[in-house]
Order: structure tokens, then C-alpha cells, then sequence
């Protein structure tokens, strides 16, 4: 079972922001900005290349959900998914990493 299919099913504790039937937000264990927030498909999907466009759409609402349950919806806030070796994803199961609560500036490679 991969890291974060244990973080859905209790095994390994997380700090939870929002969760329903299909979805948990939750905080990443090592922020990068003052809000740095993970947000996965309860189900294991491996990464954004894989998922299908119907739990894409449903995940985009939660996604919104989570931006206005912590009040990032007013200043902003970026939405990112790292996929595969070169994205630089290091656990296999589907996550948007959801920052915010500073500016923050642009980096690349
Ligand atoms: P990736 O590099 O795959 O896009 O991001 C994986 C993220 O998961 C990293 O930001 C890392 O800090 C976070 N992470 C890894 N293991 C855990 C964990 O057990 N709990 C939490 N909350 N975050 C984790
Ligand atoms: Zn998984």
C-alpha cells in the first residue's frame, strides 16, 4: 500500500483540513510556504497522466472547497501536481500540492 492509500485508511496520521467519500485534504509533513496544503483521491490513482476526467471534475470542486474553507479564495494561491520522474513526483498516488498565504515566487528545475 502506498504512503498516502495509508493516510486514507488511518494508518498513518495526518493533520486534516477537509475530507468527504471521495477526497481528504491535508497538510504536507514539510511546508514550503505558510499554507501547503495535499489534497489526493481516496481511491489510488497514480498521477495526474492517469486520472479520469469524471474524478478530475469532482476533485476540482473539492479543490475549490479547500482553497475557500482556508480563505485563500480573496488573495490567491497555487495549484500544482508533480507528475512522474522528471515532475519530480515522489509519491505515486495522485496529489495537488495547494500553496498559499505569501507571495510567493516562481522557481523552476
Ligand atoms: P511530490 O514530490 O510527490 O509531489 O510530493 C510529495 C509530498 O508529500 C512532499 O511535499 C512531502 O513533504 C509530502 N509527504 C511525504 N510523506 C508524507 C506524510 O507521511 N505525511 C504528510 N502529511 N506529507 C507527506
Ligand atoms: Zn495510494
Amino acid at each position: 500500500m502506498c504512503i498516502f492509500c495509508k493516510i486514507v485508511a488511518g494508518e498513518i496520521p495526518s493533520n486534516k483540513v477537509l475530507e468527504n467519500d471521495e477526497f481528504i485534504a491535508f497538510h504536507d509533513i514539510n511546508p514550503v510556504a505558510p499554507v501547503h496544503i495535499l489534497i489526493i483521491p481516496k481511491k489510488h490513482v497514480e498521477n495526474f497522466q492517469s486520472v479520469t476526467p469524471e474524478l478530475m471534475a469532482k476533485m476540482t470542486s473539492f479543490i475549490q472547497d479547500v482553497a475557500k474553507e482556508l480563505c485563500l479564495d480573496k488573495n490567491g494561491y497555487r495549484l500544482v501536481t508533480n507528475n512522474g520522474k522528471d515532475g519530480g513526483q515522489e509519491v505515486p498516488h495522485l496529489h495537488f500540492h495547494l500553496l498559499g498565504g505569501a507571495k510567493l515566487k516562481w522557481t523552476h528545475l
